[in-house]
């Protein structure tokens, strides 16, 4: 039955401008009367205003990021890694190249643009075709943000490609990272997924989790295995518990992103039961995908444990795949189920789900409504959706606990369209608790209140940055 009386009318013309972290403009709102007409009529005239403001002066913790140091990158080391140019192309590296191979360029034309030196203008030619069908998406929006914020220029364009490579070249200089990351996204610190676990030179801004995920898939001997024979899986497990030693005081979390090849049906697998297939697997004798399965499974929960012993809370990639044309969606959409069994297997364990499963965001809510142990993570979710994530963000606040929610992670190897991302977020964040209040859910007061927690405090919390941060600036590697 059409519920007409129920009907609102409202008239949102926009929170500010994406980009413009300082900018508002008026919320205009017209509120039916219905249930929520006593806090329409109670608000401020400049409410939207006032949540834009909070959002814009308060400091974003950035949980989820693959950057290298600067000083790594200063060096170009990043882009010869990737067999990248290291030119302006860069900062479309990554993620946007996913949706320009998405909207049809070739690969012949998308190794010229991202791998080649080349004239700007030549570079622009490969992409111009396809700008402007990736320009509108979360991506594309971050690089254009990014290209404002940074180099002043308001849209990647044939007449603007060269005053971009120029601006590039120039801000490849020390002091490159605190200027895009501090001052300019107004990020209070960083937590890196880089390798197994990397000793940062700069440990206050740039935090970092130990990976598991080569402790169970693989496993991976070269990257953790130095100084201690490995011939059986008790000397495996010797090898995860001195890393854990030597890592854990200075790490924020483990991570694994294990979903990008399996399933996250991780079964109780005794040590018995995996003792000989470890033998098989070092040795490099075949093992049937069961097998593999049950060494992975045992491992995992090896290292969550410890992850748990020494109280770290463990990320798990949820959801999407970066890249293109590989993701087994079937896989992907089974992933709030299985993770389910996960959490509830282990109630001890903090589990930071990353990415909010997007696009299965709904299931997660459920998760982290009845689960204390689940913290949903936005990291990565906001370029991948903009519009989805501002729903997901009203829906979770609506149904689960607030101090369990981390809004950002910006997910990038190049720094620079870490700025895109956060204008992105911050215009998401504003615009979903001026919505709530728009729809009667929420006061402004209370609107007012979410602000600190979800975009720093929870995540100070949840990772303990101030110790973090104390116990990296003496770390001996520092
Ligand atoms: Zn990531």
């Amino acid at each position: 039955m059409a519920r007409q009386g129920m009907s609102r009318r409202t008239a949102i013309k926009g929170i500010g401008a994406v980009g413009t972290v300082a900018g508002s403009t008026a919320y205009g709102t017209k509120m039916a009367q219905g249930a929520s007409g006593a806090a329409a009529r109670a608000k401020p005239a400049d409410y939207a205003e006032q949540i834009v403001r909070r959002v814009n002066e308060t400091l974003l913790v950035d949980s989820h990021e693959h950057l290298p140091d600067e000083s790594e990158r200063l060096r170009g080391a990043v882009a010869s890694r990737e067999k990248s140019a290291n030119d302006w192309s860069l900062i479309l590296n990554h993620y946007l190249d996913s949706d320009l191979v998405s909207a049809g360029m070739s690969q012949k034309d998308y190794n010229a643009f991202f791998t080649t030196q080349m004239d700007p203008q030549a570079k622009w030619r490969l992409i111009a075709p396809f700008w402007p069908a990736v320009k509108n998406t979360g991506y594309g929006q971050a690089v254009t943000i990014a290209l404002r914020e940074l180099y002043g220029v308001d849209e990647l364009s044939e007449k603007t490609v060269g005053r971009i490579a120029e601006a590039y070249r120039a801000s490849l200089k020390p002091g490159l990272y605190r200027k895009v990351l501090c001052d300019v996204a107004k990020i209070d610190s960083c937590q890196v997924n880089a390798g197994s676990f990397h000793e940062s030179d700069m440990p206050d801004l740039l935090l970092q989790d130990i990976s598991i995920v080569g402790m169970h898939m693989g496993p991976s001997l070269n990257a953790y295995g130095k100084g201690i024979e490995v011939k059986e899986l008790a000397d495996w497990h010797k090898v995860i518990d001195a890393w854990f030693e030597k890592y854990a005081k200075y790490a924020v979390a483990v991570k694994s992103q294990a979903a990008y090849s399996r399933d996250l049906d991780y079964e109780d697998v005794k040590a018995e039961q995996a003792a000989w297939i470890f033998k098989r697997v070092i040795a490099k004798e075949p093992v049937s995908a069961e097998d593999q399965k049950k060494l992975q499974d045992h491992l995992f929960w090896y290292a969550v444990g410890k992850a748990t012993e020494h109280d770290l809370p463990v990320k798990l990639h949820t959801g999407y795949y970066a890249g293109h044309n590989r993701m087994p969606l079937g896989r992907v959409a089974k992933n709030p189920a299985s993770v389910c069994e996960v959490v509830r297997r282990a109630p001890a364990t903090r589990f930071v789900l990353m990415h909010i499963c997007w696009p299965f965001y709904e299931d997660m809510i459920a998760l982290a409504k009845h689960y204390s142990n689940v913290i949903l993570d936005m990291c990565w979710a906001w370029i991948m959706g903009p519009a989805t994530s501002t729903e997901f963000l009203k829906h979770y606040l609506m149904s689960a606990p607030a101090n369990k929610i981390l809004t950002f992670g910006g997910d990038y190897r190049p720094v620079e369209p870490v700025v895109g991302h956060a204008a992105i977020a911050r215009r998401g964040i504003a615009r979903a608790l001026a919505e709530l209040v728009d729809e009667g859910w929420l006061t402004v007061d209370g609107a007012l209140e979410l602000v600190e927690p979800i975009m720093c405090g929870n995540g100070r919390r949840i990772f303990k940055l101030e110790e973090k941060k104390a116990a990296c600036r003496t770390a001996p590697w520092v």
